[in-house]
């Protein structure tokens, strides 16, 4: 029926001085953030955290997500799809103190002795989301105004109504003179 989900907790120091691994998957429901900025998922995220102890001894978590989301377009206000995949190299720190001494390749992960591995990839997708969601032009239901404007044709358009106004008072005035 339903595919292995990824465990929800884990001790990651413990898993990275193991080199342990997970695959699975999390329901949108399990990721309240992130379900509160997408319209809809038809399937849950694909995850896997490996862990692992680099040359420096310190605790690696790296991780992979992917899921296919609907956003709202910001052009045309319809349904959007979006794949959103992340791939990060994770560092289990204490505390933040240690943040400045990680190489550029590795992301912080200020984590206790449990990590909720759920929020862990929620986080992750959070970050792979598109600042301004949009169709990719052409396949946007939306005709932007910027194009009509350019166009002659649309200058003429705005005009109308002042043209119209002009013709009913032109003829206002001219019935006005017939009586
Ligand atoms: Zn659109």
């Amino acid at each position: 029926m339903s595919k292995t989900m990824l465990p929800r907790e884990a001790e990651l120091r413990n898993w990275a001085a193991r080199g342990l691994e997970a695959k699975g998957e999390v329901l949108l429901d399990s990721m309240s953030r992130l379900k509160a900025v997408v319209t809809r998922a038809a399937f849950p995220a694909t995850a896997r955290i490996k862990c692992r102890k680099d040359e420096q001894y310190r605790y690696v978590v790296e991780v992979e997500a992917e899921m296919t989301v609907t956003l709202q377009c910001q052009r045309c206000l319809g349904d959007c799809e979006k794949e959103l995949t992340t791939t990060s190299t994770l560092c289990v720190l204490w505390t933040e103190d240690a943040v400045n001494e990680l190489p550029v390749d590795y992301d912080p992960l200020i984590a206790g002795d449990v990590s909720n591995l759920h929020a862990i990839i929620e986080d992750e997708l959070l970050l792979a989301l598109p600042a301004v969601p949009m169709h990719e032009m052409g396949s946007c239901g939306h005709v932007p105004t910027v194009f009509g404007d350019l166009s002659g044709d649309a200058v003429v358009e705005k005009e109308n109504p002042f043209a119209a106004l002009k013709g009913l008072l032109k003829n206002t005035a001219s019935a006005a003179d017939k009586e």
